[in-house]
Order: C-alpha cells, then sequence, then structure tokens
C-alpha cells in the first residue's frame, strides 16, 4: 500500500544528504535512512551517519556492498590509488565511482518497496563541481522511470539539491534550523574529518568556499532557495 506519508533517503552522514534528511523530515511524517558500506576508505563515515540518524530519531539501515569496490577502480575505495585534486581534461576525477548512485538507489528502492515507502530522497546535485554523469537530473528521472517499470511501482525519488550550488545548499540547511548540525557534525572529507575537514582535498574545498559565500550574503542567499524549504 502507498503511504505518501513516509520516505526513505539515501544517507551517507555528509553535508548533502544530512541536508535532505532534515529537508525529509520537514517533508514527511515518517522518514527511514539507509547507508551503504561500499568499501570507501573512511568506513568512519557510517559511524558518523549512524550517530546523525540517532540524534534525528529516524530509523538506520546499514547495507554492505563492498563487492563494487572490487570491480571499479576509483581512489575512495582504493588506498593505492592518489586521489586527483583536480577533474582531469576530459574526464572524470578518480573519485567517482561508476554506477554508485544507480547502485545505491537501485538497492534503496527495493528496501522502501518492502516498507510501503514510494518516496526516495537523494542529494545529488547536478551543480557539483565534478559532475559526475549519475548526479545529473537526466540519470535520475531515467532511472526514476526504470525502477518504476522495473517493479510496476510509482517511486518518486525527490532531488532537492539538484539544482543547489554548495552555498545554497549551506542556506537550505540554516532555513530547515541544521546549520550547526551540517557544519559540526557531518562527514564530507575525502580525508575522513568530520566537521570542517582537512580543509584541501576538493570535496572541503568546495564546502569551504560554499560556506564562506553563504555566510558572506546569508540574506540573498536565503531568498535563493525560496519555494524549495
Ligand atoms: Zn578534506
Amino acid at each position: 500500500m502507498i503511504n505518501k506519508n513516509k520516505a526513505l533517503t539515501v544517507f551517507s552522514g555528509g553535508q548533502d544528504s544530512t541536508t535532505c534528511l532534515y529537508w525529509a523530515l520537514q517533508h514527511f511524517d515518517e522518514v527511514h535512512t539507509i547507508t551503504f558500506s561500499y568499501g570507501q576508505k573512511h568506513s568512519f563515515e557510517v559511524e558518523v551517519a549512524r550517530k546523525i540518524a540517532g540524534k534525528a530519531g529516524v530509523d538506520f539501515h546499514l547495507v554492505d556492498i563492498s563487492t563494487i569496490a572490487g570491480i571499479g577502480k576509483n581512489s575512495l575505495t582504493d588506498s593505492a590509488i592518489a586521489m586527483d585534486q583536480e577533474k582531469p581534461e576530459g574526464g572524470w576525477p578518480n573519485t567517482f565511482v561508476p554506477g554508485r548512485n544507480m547502485f545505491f538507489l537501485s538497492i534503496a528502492a527495493v528496501y522502501a518497496r518492502e516498507r510501503g515507502i514510494f518516496d526516495l530522497v537523494t542529494g545529488v546535485s547536478q551543480t557539483d563541481f565534478s559532475g559526475y554523469p549519475d548526479c545529473r537530473d537526466s540519470f535520475i528521472r531515467s532511472l526514476n522511470v526504470t525502477l518504476n517499470l522495473a517493479m510496476e511501482e510509482q517511486f518518486v525519488i525527490h532531488t532537492p539539491l539538484m539544482w543547489l550550488d554548495k552555498a545554497q545548499t549551506w542556506a537550505l540547511a540554516d532555513s530547515l534550523g541544521v546549520f550547526d548540525i551540517v557544519r559540526n557534525e557531518t562527514l564530507t572529507c575525502y580525508n575522513g574529518v568530520p566537521g570542517d575537514g582537512c580543509g584541501h582535498c576538493p570535496s572541503c574545498r568546495l564546502r569551504k568556499e560554499g560556506l564562506e559565500k553563504y555566510l558572506s550574503d546569508r540574506e540573498s542567499f536565503q531568498c535563493s532557495i525560496d519555494g524549495i524549504v
């Protein structure tokens, strides 16, 4: 039975998915989270996710799909590969984990369906600096159709951050009243340092740049996200 009051958030404990978790809490009566262990070097992020979910009072479910680490090479799961600091000309940085969001959302949909949940929330953003193909709106829409066809259901994949840049994502967290939680308790850093992170990896640089931009002009960024909260 479809219950429009429930949603499942794909949750990593990072800035984006934590903001989405609180966005979901604003829009749905009952929110669940699903977190994936995929062989990431910083497995500590799973503990960060568990802790934030506990604090938010939502159900936390961990799924181990670490087999994907063994079939594709990338610097997030393989310590032998030095992390690209910039996007290389004509390609993706090696922080790209091929198929990751497809696996995550497909498994999330099966898990959700079993629980009568048909609203899925994910923190992907097309404005992400790397432009990973599986963060784009066209991919999400295509997968949404595929999931519906695959299970003959009516899933809706919500992507509240799709068109927001990092400064606007901070604005959204602030509007939702969780700026401090997102700033201090999430883990976005590729080097596994929570909060403001190591400060120099590509993920920290992006996060910091967005934060500084947001703090320099809070009001206008707040206006720019009207209608999303
Ligand atoms: Zn970092």
